[in-house]
């Protein structure tokens, strides 16, 4: 009789991700909950409705973890979308990277302004036109600057984005000159929910701790890698190259044009 074996190393490993995956997101989906629940029944069987000022307080605190819960469960199915690696995941179409730039400046203009923070483009190709989804595209842009934004509101903070063209295709970068990343971090930092300060309250907590998770994923998805390197203090600088098919030849037109 022969018996069939079977190399099951990756299959544990995708397994034990998986598990990780579920065991820490129901870590942080579990507090703000309790959060709400806590405050809720301080509400109602506290007595508290009378008293509008303390129940104004306790809504407007419960409202702002329930936001935090649709946010972390809202790049939890951006995450899933990419893995899935359906093959209509991705909107295909072509469109100019600076439209997808300068959205994510125009949206985060009062927190620029609010900080004193500056974000300047160094487009080498101004124009260049991608074939991608710029959903995706506007939103790797927006979580690395918000990112720069987010680790550094009490400096004054220089981001720089930008792009040039090379043989090995499109060098897309987002650098900034604050606080960095410590480079024993480096390697985990794109780890879904991993974050390089271990905050004690809910209160400090800044973000999902998925943001680089689905930049990495999207830029994979579009066929390109991305790197980091920081000197803490002076620049963290993210890079993504996109090969050269992803690049299209001007000329056609692109729907976007007008943006
Ligand atoms: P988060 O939602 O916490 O921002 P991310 O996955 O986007 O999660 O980032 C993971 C961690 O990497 C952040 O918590 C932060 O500690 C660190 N980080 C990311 N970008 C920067 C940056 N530009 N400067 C300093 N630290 C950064």
């Amino acid at each position: 009789m022969r018996v069939l074996l079977r190399d099951i190393t990756t299959e544990y490993h995708t397994e034990q991700v998986r598990k990780d995956f579920v065991a820490n997101a129901s870590h942080e989906l579990r507090t703000p909950l309790a959060i709400i629940n806590g405050y809720l029944e301080n509400l109602t069987e506290g007595d508290l409705l009378k008293d509008q000022d303390t129940a104004l307080r306790f809504l407007k605190i419960m409202g702002k973890h329930g936001r935090r819960i649709a946010r972390i469960v809202e790049d939890m199915l951006i995450i899933s979308r990419l893995e899935s690696g359906e093959a209509n995941t991705l909107k295909i179409k072509p469109f100019r990277l600076k439209s997808c730039a300068l959205d994510v400046v125009e949206r985060l203009e009062s927190v620029i302004s609010t900080q004193g923070a500056s974000v300047n483009l160094q487009m080498e190709v101004p124009e260049v036109r991608l074939a991608g989804d710029r959903f995706y595209w506007t939103q790797i842009l927006f979580n690395l600057v918000e990112n720069a934004l987010k680790q550094n509101p009490q400096i004054p903070l220089a981001v720089t984005v930008g792009w040039r063209e090379e043989a090995s295709g499109l060098i897309i970068w987002v650098e900034d000159n604050g606080v960095g990343i410590p480079s024993s971090d480096l390697p985990f930092i794109f780890r879904r929910f991993y974050r390089v300060e271990k905050h004690h309250s809910q209160e400090e907590i800044k973000g999902t701790g998925l943001g680089l998770s689905i930049v990495r994923r999207a830029v994979e998805a579009h066929e390109g890698k991305i790197e980091v390197g920081s000197i803490p203090g002076e620049a963290t600088r993210f890079e993504i190259t996109l090969p050269p098919q992803m690049i299209l030849p001007e000329g056609s037109n692109t729907p976007d044009d007008s943006a």
